[in-house]
C-alpha cells in the first residue's frame, strides 16, 4: 500500500479504469470555467493554463497522457486558459495525513498509513460539522485526495470571499486562536474548547516540553491530565490553582501551544489561494497509487473504494 505507481501501471489506470462518471457534477457542470493542471511526468505541475470545453476533450487527454497528477481550479473564470475574469472560488480545505500536528502513529516526515488517514477522516469530521452547524453552511463536499481529505464548499455566500475572510474561517473552524473569554456557551468558545480538549488528550511530552521548560512541571501536567482535560472542557482556566504545582501562567502557554498545533489540522496556504488547483476526482494520486474520489458521506468511507485496480491484481 501507499507505494508509487509506475509509468505502465498509470496508463494502464487511465486507459482501461479511469471513467468520465467519476468526474463529480460540481466539476463537469462547470467544466469549461475551470483551469486544469497537470504534471505529465512527477516533475510538477507545470502544465498550467489547460480549458476543456467539453468531457470528451478530458478524456481525450487525460487517456493520451496519463499525467502522473491531474488537478482542477477551485476558482472559475471567464478565461481559464488565461487564469483571467475570476468569477468565483469554493471555499476548501486540505487535511492532509501526512502534516497532521499530533499523529497518531509512526510515520517519518512524507509518510502515511492508514493510521494517520483515519486520524485525517475524523479531523476532517470535526471541521466540516462546525461549518455546517456554527457558520450555517450547507454545500459541503468530500473528496478523499490519497493522502488525506479535502473539503470544498460551495455555498454562495462563501464563493466571494477574499483570502483574510477565509483565513479567518480556518482560525475559527481548527480552533487556531486562543479566545479572550473561554467559558460562554455557544460561538467560538466552544469551539476552542472542543478542539482544544481533542489535542490535549493527543498532546505527547515533547510538544509540551516546547513552551514548559522545568521538567517537573512537564510532569505534574501529565499526573493531572485529567484534572486539566476538565478544566479545558470547562473554560474555567482559573481553576487550575487547584492543580498544585502547574500555575496559570503554565495553563496559558500550553493553551497557545495548543492553538499553535491547532493551525496545523489543515493545510492554510490551500484555504486562502483563490486561484489554487486542486487534486482532480477520478485522477490518480501516483505517488501512493490511490485514487482522489469523491466521498459521499467520511462516516461510510472506505480506503479500498480508492484502490485502483492495478493494485488489487497482484501489482502490490
Ligand atoms: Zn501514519
Amino acid at each position: 500500500m501507499f507505494r508509487k505507481s509506475t509509468a505502465e501501471e498509470r496508463i494502464r489506470f487511465y486507459r482501461e479504469e479511469w471513467n468520465r462518471r467519476d468526474v463529480p457534477d460540481f466539476i463537469m457542470h462547470t467544466l469549461s470555467l475551470r483551469e486544469f493542471g497537470f504534471d505529465l511526468d512527477g516533475s510538477g505541475p507545470n502544465c498550467r493554463y489547460n480549458q476543456f470545453m467539453m468531457a470528451e476533450q478530458l478524456e481525450d487527454f487525460l487517456k493520451n497522457k496519463a499525467p502522473y497528477s491531474a488537478y482542477a481550479s477551485v476558482a472559475l473564470y471567464e478565461k481559464p486558459s488565461k487564469r483571467e475574469d475570476w468569477l468565483k472560488a469554493e471555499l476548501v480545505f486540505d487535511i492532509d495525513a501526512k502534516d497532521l500536528p499530533l499523529k497518531p502513529c509512526k510515520c517519518s516526515a512524507g509518510e502515511v498509513c492508514e493510521k494517520c488517514i483515519e486520524e485525517a477522516r475524523v479531523v476532517a469530521a470535526g471541521l466540516a460539522d462546525t461549518l455546517k452547524n456554527d457558520l450555517g453552511l450547507r454545500n459541503v463536499n468530500f473528496v478523499y485526495s490519497g493522502r488525506g481529505f479535502h473539503i470544498r464548499v460551495f455555498d454562495d455566500s462563501v464563493m466571494q470571499l477574499g483570502q483574510s475572510e477565509r483565513s479567518q474561517v480556518i482560525n475559527y473552524i481548527t480552533g487556531a486562536t486562543v479566545p479572550p473569554q473561554m467559558t460562554m456557551n455557544l460561538g467560538y468558545s466552544r469551539v476552542f474548547r472542543e478542539r482544544a480538549a481533542r489535542a490535549f488528550e493527543r498532546l505527547d511530552e515533547s510538544k509540551v516540553t516546547e513552551v514548559v521548560k522545568s521538567k517537573r512541571v512537564v510532569q505534574k501536567i501529565f499526573s493531572e491530565r485529567e484534572k486539566i482535560l476538565g478544566i479545558i472542557k470547562s473554560g474555567r482556566i482559573e481553576d487550575i490553582s487547584n492543580v498544585e504545582g502547574v500555575g496559570l501562567e503554565t495553563m496559558k502557554k500550553l493553551l497557545g501551544q495548543i492553538a499553535k498545533l491547532n493551525s496545523g489540522l489543515t493545510d492554510g496556504k490551500v484555504t486562502v489561494d483563490t486561484k489554487r488547483i486542486l487534486r482532480l476526482p477520478s485522477s490518480l494520486h501516483t505517488g501512493v497509487s490511490m485514487k482522489c474520489i469523491l466521498v459521499r458521506s467520511l462516516d461510510s468511507f472506505k480506503l479500498e473504494d480508492a484502490v485502483p485496480k492495478f493494485m488489487r491484481e497482484g501489482g502490490a
